[in-house]
């Protein structure tokens, strides 16, 4: 069993909201007691979540940034100055810091990074001389990240752990996040100190890997979901019923769903629902295809027999396309579908 000692001593640190108090300025000065963090990713919710994490991190600590889009850094430096370099490259990011964040687009720019992160496998001569603690929180498939985690795993120079995160942008700038992890259950104490820095829960649910299983069965079965109600609103509403006197029937009857209570995709059932707005902010169409489609990739890597995956997929590339709704909250499936708005 390998042990994280190396590595604990920042996570250690920020574990308890006790030990995150003053007391720690207390140790003599002589002692090393900065730590170092890295965040690769200043995206739509990379940018808040660093953030929230500089904030939250103590004064002396650093943080390491990069992004390939150099706005991206610069803007974030100016808006937080005290504490943040900006990093060249990601192999510079994580030879500087213990721990390392990563929250990217798609699975290949996962691998791309990490790859470059790991090689050469120096990490531990070439920067600090701690083994490392990798948290992705880019949705991606399992196979891909357990791959990464095997790289940094057999090249000795630290862990991999998957952290997809659900609560969208305003739950990334409010710091709500959910996370969704995978790690051994050495770990899993460490790594749920540091996500409590940046988001609101976290849930463990097994070895690495596991966190991305969790969170593409959830969007599965929420792109389904969402396409349900559409259809059943829509059915409804063509028949001439009044459409919140139906999706309050619904919402007390068994076809209940997060898009038929929460996110009703038909104008006016729920004020300031992306629907009640021109389907605008919300969860884009666009990445819930993306979600949608690593599962179905994710289920045929494990054999796993859908019904209902192709036809959806097919619908939400026909919507995203659709110049009418692309760009758009997902549950503009509606108006796809011909919804009376
Ligand atoms: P985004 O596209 O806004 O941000 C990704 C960032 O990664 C960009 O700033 C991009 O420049 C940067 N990047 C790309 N390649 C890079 C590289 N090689 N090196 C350094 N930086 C690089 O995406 P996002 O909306 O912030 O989402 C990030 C991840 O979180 C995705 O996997 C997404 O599926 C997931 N997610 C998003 C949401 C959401 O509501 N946006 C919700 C839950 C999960």
């Amino acid at each position: 069993m390998r042990t994280f000692a190396a590595m604990s001593s920042p996570l250690v640190r920020v574990a308890p909201a006790a030990v995150r108090c003053s007391s720690r300025r207390c140790f003599s000065s002589s002692q090393n007691l900065q730590a170092t963090w890295g965040f690769i990713g200043l995206g739509r919710m990379g940018y808040p979540m660093a953030k929230n994490l500089r904030a939250k991190i103590p004064v002396e600590d650093t943080l390491f940034v990069h992004d390939v889009n150099t706005a991206a850094t610069k803007q974030f430096l100016e808006e937080n100055p005290q504490g943040v370099r900006v990093a060249d490259n990601v192999r510079q990011v994580a030879e500087k810091a213990e721990v390392v964040i990563t929250s990217l687009p798609a699975p290949q720019h996962v691998k791309d990074v990490y790859e470059a992160m790991l090689k050469p496998a120096t990490l531990l001569k070439d920067g600090v001389s701690k083994e490392r603690l990798f948290i992705d929180c880019s949705t991606i498939d399992p196979k891909t990240s357990g791959a990464v985690a095997e790289s940094a795993r057999s090249s000795g120079q630290g862990t991999f752990i998957d952290a997809p995160m659900s609560g969208g942008v305003v739950g990334a700038q409010a710091g709500t996040l959910t996370f969704m992890i995978g790690a051994a259950p050495e770990v899993v104490d460490q790594v749920t100190a540091v996500l409590s820095l940046i988001g609101r829960k976290v849930i463990h649910l097994g070895e690495q890997g596991s966190g991305l299983k969790g969170k593409l069965a959830n969007n599965y079965l929420l792109a389904l979901n969402n396409v349900a109600t559409a259809e059943a609103m829509n059915m409804g509403v063509q028949w001439g019923l009044d459409p919140k006197a139906l999706a309050n029937m619904i919402n007390i009857s068994t076809g209940k769903c997060w898009p038929s209570e929460v996110n009703n995709p038909v104008p006016g059932v729920i004020e300031g629902s992306p629907a009640s707005r021109g389907y605008d902010g919300g969860f884009g169409v666009a990445l819930a295809n993306k979600d949608l489609k690593l599962a179905l990739k994710a289920a045929e890597d494990a054999n796993v027999k859908l019904a209902l995956g192709e036809s959806a997929r097919a619908l939400y590339d026909a919507v995203e396309k659709a110049e009418n709704c692309k760009g758009k909250d997902f549950s503009v499936v509606y108006r796809y579908l011909g919804g009376k708005e």
